[in-house]
């Protein structure tokens, strides 16, 4: 990477923009900010970001519907997202990664604690490889491209769902451990609940299986999961 990472906050509270504006500059991010979720996907076309901040509660555009097109959008679908959210309760958190999003942050939060997250979610979706592939039953993964394909049929995954997919195939048929799992996919610098790695392991199985084709991610009772190709 030769610029340092550019960071879009979409954030309609200016003390917090101009908080995180600091702090970040401050932690070399380069930083760009709207205060209107409905200018939020023609921004990130034209200034192409390295991550976005996303506040949840925003006027207009809801954070979580802004997370959703990001997601569908085949220009936007990887592009790492954390969402800043006021809300604390379980099921919330839930739905916010069930937008998409690769972790959200609850408010108030500590600022070391975002940068230690935004540290790790751009590690994480930093290309790791050269031109490779992995291939396992049906499921062929392009490296390089980040394609993943079942049955010929093209597979949309969000960033942390690809890499989880990834640690999977790269370990067939073995039984992988929830904290083997958020080390070897989320990083061992980030506290994360366990129940996240729940969380993308369902919306993967959604991705991958459709009606009548083997489940290829098996749960394994009280020891985690194990993928079988
Ligand atoms: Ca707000």
């Amino acid at each position: 990477m030769t610029d340092s990472p550019l960071i879009l906050v979409i954030e309609d509270e200016t003390s917090l923009t101009t908080l995180l504006r600091y702090n970040l500059e401050s932690h070399r991010f380069r930083v760009a900010s709207i205060e209107n979720g409905g200018d939020a996907m023609g921004t990130i076309a034209s200034i192409k970001p390295d991550l976005v901040l996303l506040d949840w509660m925003l006027p207009g555009v809801s954070g979580i519907e802004i997370c959703r097109k990001i997601r569908r959008d085949p220009e936007t679908h990887s592009l790492p997202v954390i969402l800043l959210t006021a809300r604390g309760e379980e099921s919330d958190r839930v739905r916010g990664l069930d937008c998409g999003a690769d972790d959200y942050v609850v408010k108030p939060f500590a600022i070391s604690e975002l940068i230690a997250r935004i540290g790790a979610v751009l590690r994480r979706a930093a290309p790791t490889s050269a031109a490779q592939s992995l291939a396992s039953g049906d499921i062929a993964m392009d490296l390089a491209s980040h394609r993943v394909s079942r049955n010929g049929r093209s597979i949309h995954l969000g960033p942390t769902e690809y890499r989880l997919l990834r640690h999977f195939m790269e370990h067939p048929g073995r039984v992988l451990s929830r904290d083997h799992l958020l080390e070897a996919v989320w990083g061992r610098a980030v506290h994360i609940e366990q129940r996240t790695v729940d969380v993308h392991v369902r919306r993967l199985r959604q991705a991958l299986n459709r009606d009548g084709e083997d489940d290829v991610i098996r749960t394994v009772r009280s020891a985690g999961y194990a993928f079988s190709g």
